[in-house]
């Protein structure tokens, strides 16, 4: 099948071609994102294939349905880019790399953690300065801590082992609570007993209308006072406007984001010569006790094997007629 991927970069390139033996698909790979701008651009193709910034509204996906588009398969786990009600009127259908390597991403979420509590990020810089002072370096230990996580599916529950490991005590809200969970030791609360009672907060839910703005002013008065949050997940799960204001007077005491609400127009990226007109993430930089990194959670090598695999799967898939296994339904 002949597929035009979009927002590609060459690592795309790389890892699809490794597994595109005996180029059984037709790759055009394009570096524009996927928007209601750039849909010419698909012209001639039946499949399209894109990443998590790329806008999949109704008006994209009308004039995508209008060229003889049939699917589009996303390179990610989440969807949220897509309006999948659209889609279903179209008659497009939506694929996805429902699981690629949940320890990719809940290990980045980790080294923030790491990172903003130990400061390496800061000591590294110092010390090619030969700087060797240990002013303003105080951490504090993980061990005995309350980690509250929000969402336990797969990239959440490996980030709960991971924290348990480290000898802390780990609490969860999830619509669907996992026994296995429970009997490793992680015990479920309402969001408000988490928010009261976690020290870290991360979080692993998706991003949908009940989730969205999940951190706000209203949610920021409610945490410890100088609380850590972390968030691998979706930009908009946390207010950004109101995470400055909460950082400002003190309530969050450090923020770890790999993913920005307006990332789309920043993330992947080098803007190192642009003048940046984003005045909300040039406020996040300004702060100490801010760490920032650009939607890298799932950037490793074995997660981006199993997205090369199951994406060209999806491809193969839907050109042969099979069971559509990682379709994203309504
Ligand atoms: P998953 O579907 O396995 O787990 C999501 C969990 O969230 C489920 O247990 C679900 O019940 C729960 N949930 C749904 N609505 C909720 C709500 N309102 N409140 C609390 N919990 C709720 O997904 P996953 O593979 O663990 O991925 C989680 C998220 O991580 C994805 O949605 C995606 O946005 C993000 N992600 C980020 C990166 C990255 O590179 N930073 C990579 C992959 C995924």
């Amino acid at each position: 099948m002949k597929i035009a991927l979009f927002s590609t970069k060459p690592h795309d390139r790389e890892f699809l071609d490794k597994f595109n033996t005996n180029n059984e698909h037709e790759l055009i790979y394009f570096e524009a994102p996927l928007n209601a701008d750039t849909t010419n651009l698909a012209l001639g193709f039946k499949a399209v294939c894109v990443f998590v910034n790329d806008k999949i509204d109704a008006i994209t996906i009308d004039k995508l349905s209008k060229i003889g588009v049939k699917l589009i398969v996303l390179r990610s786990a989440g969807f949220n880019n897509v309006d999948l009600e659209a889609a279903k009127n179209k008659n497009i259908k939506i694929m996805r790399v429902p699981a690629y390597s949940p320890q990719a991403v809940a290990e980045h979420a980790v080294a923030l953690i790491l990172t903003l509590n130990r400061k390496t990020h800061k000591v590294y810089n110092r010390v090619r300065e030969s700087n060797f002072s240990l002013e303003n370096l105080i951490g504090f230990n993980l061990y005995n801590k309350t980690v509250g996580v929000i969402g336990t599916g797969k990239i959440g529950a490996t980030f709960c082992q991971i924290m348990l490991g480290f000898g802390c005590k780990v609490i969860a809200f999830d619509i669907d609570e996992s026994e296995k969970l429970k009997e490793k030791g992680v015990e479920y609360k309402t969001l408000n007993e988490l928010f009261i009672n976690s020290d870290i907060i991360s979080l692993h839910c998706p991003l949908n209308d009940d989730t969205k703005y999940l951190f706000d002013s209203a949610t920021f008065s409610k945490i410890k006072n100088g609380a850590m949050l972390i968030n691998t997940s979706r930009g908009a799960l946390i207010k950004t406007s109101d995470a400055i204001d909460a950082l400002k007077n003190g309530q969050l005491g450090y923020l770890g984001i790999d993913v920005y609400e307006q990332e789309e127009k920043l993330f992947f990226k080098d803007l190192s010569e642009s003048i940046i007109q984003d005045d909300l993430i040039e406020r996040l930089m300004a702060f100490h006790n801010v760490l920032i990194t650009p939607h890298q959670g799932f950037f490793t090598k074995e997660a981006l094997d199993q997205i090369a695999i199951t994406t060209l799967k999806n491809f193969t898939d839907f050109e042969k007629g099979l069971p559509l296994e990682n379709e994203v339904n309504l």
